[in-house]
């Protein structure tokens, strides 16, 4: 089996594995209680919070773990709306390519008196911040601007952002959960007040993420009860989890250069190759672009059926965005950059990590081929 869906859930790691082994097996204990394998897990958890906050530049306390990206983006849009609320502010700002994490949480808040309004994208998939700037007023609470795109893989000009935001006021939050692990990622650097991670994303487990808050910076509990997290996110804290994305990430984040440059050469390869195949366009433009990230059409085939072609010949990919498969609607994310109609439909999201080879590459060019090839002459398509 050839995977290259990473961007939906990356492999576990072995040190990921290692990590949270203990807290699956021999320490039962509640990171509240106070006996000894009580505080065992909280001293876990207190370093994984450091492991974390490192990672991202950030200070320990700054770090709210979560179940996971979707939370974060919750959590960070809600807040940041209630918190503007108490002076008057009701405006968002955010991009048309958001995950729907974000998009759904806005059109919630929308029912509560919020005032949406998106960015456009060009047609390569990038967001402009002078756009941003006119669109940020006096009753902006929050811009929230993806690092990476997950569809596209196309990296948006968030310090920029972040700069126009800090001259204004306003606070700014990005959803880094595609560019975690992938590029470096520094909060000082990015100049922003809240950024969202999600663990899955490079090799931990699914149902982990965290919310970097910058001090200072109100948040809204969303899950009220016995005040973990300082109060800000209730909830047993899901320990093995925990500890297996601070381990992913300090793993993550080590020669991180390094391994995004390996990864880069295999998709300039696959790109090339995959372009070659009549009747294809890459989606999305190629810099900056996350090092794993292809997407590509091909007209007069549908996504889903060359997704089952493809997995047919051992080859596991999606279509579009894999958190929405299954969606029979074109990708918002193409749509809103323009993609022509005839190649909406047919996209493929092929997403690499460090443990791909240029030996499953050729493979996959190959079988993409040939699947695409099967499903025109069914569909007697000439081009
Ligand atoms: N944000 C982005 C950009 C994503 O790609 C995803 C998942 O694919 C999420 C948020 C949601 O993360 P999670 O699956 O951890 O809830």
């Amino acid at each position: 089996m050839i995977y290259l869906d990473n961007a939906a859930s990356a492999p576990v790691l072995e040190c990921a594995i290692n990590a949270a082994q203990p807290f699956l097996t021999e320490c039962c204990g509640n990171p509240s209680s106070i006996h000894s394998e009580g505080r065992r897990a909280a001293l876990a958890l207190i370093e994984a919070r450091e492991k974390c906050a490192a990672a991202v530049g950030a200070k320990p306390e700054e770090i709210i773990f979560t179940s996971g990206g979707t939370e974060a983006d919750n959590m960070a849009v809600s807040s940041a709306f209630l918190a503007g609320l108490e002076n008057g502010r009701k405006r968002i700002v955010t991009t048309k390519i958001e995950h729907p994490a974000i998009l759904e949480s806005c059109r919630f808040l929308e029912r509560f008196g919020a005032d949406i309004k998106y960015l456009d994208v060009n047609a390569e998939g990038y967001v402009s911040a002078e756009q941003a700037r006119e669109l940020i007023t006096e009753d902006t609470a929050l811009v929230t601007v993806m690092t990476a795109n997950n569809e596209v893989g196309t990296i948006q000009p968030v310090c920029d952002i972040a700069g126009i935001c800090r001259e204004r006021g306003v606070t700014f939050h990005t959803d880094a959960v595609q560019a975690a692990g992938l590029i470096p990622l520094n909060v000082g650097d990015i100049g922003c007040d809240m950024l969202s991670v999600s663990a899955h994303k490079f090799g931990g487990l699914r149902g982990a993420g965290l919310l970097y808050c910058r001090g200072g910076t109100p948040v809204t509990p969303l899950i009220h009860g016995g005040g973990q997290e300082n109060g800000l996110r209730s909830g047993t804290e899901n320990t093995a989890a925990i500890v297996a994305m601070g381990a992913a990430m300090e793993y993550a984040c080590r020669d991180i250069l390094a391994k995004s440059a390996k990864i880069a050469e295999l998709r300039d390869r696959l790109i090339s190759g995959l372009l070659e195949i009549p009747g294809s366009r890459l989606n999305g433009g190629i810099s900056p672009r996350l090092c794993g990230n292809v997407n590509v059409s091909f007209a007069g085939v549908e996504g889903e059926s060359l997704v089952l072609g493809l997995d047919l010949r051992g080859v596991c990919v999606s279509s579009g965005s894999a958190c929405s498969s299954g969606n029979e609607e074109p990708s918002h994310v193409l749509r809103a950059m323009g993609v022509p109609d005839d190649m909406l439909k047919g996209s493929l999201r092929l997403t690499l990590s460090e443990f791909n080879t240029s030996d499953e590459v050729e493979r996959t060019i190959q079988a993409v081929r040939e699947t695409v090839g099967t499903l025109r002459d069914l569909r007697g398509w000439k081009g």
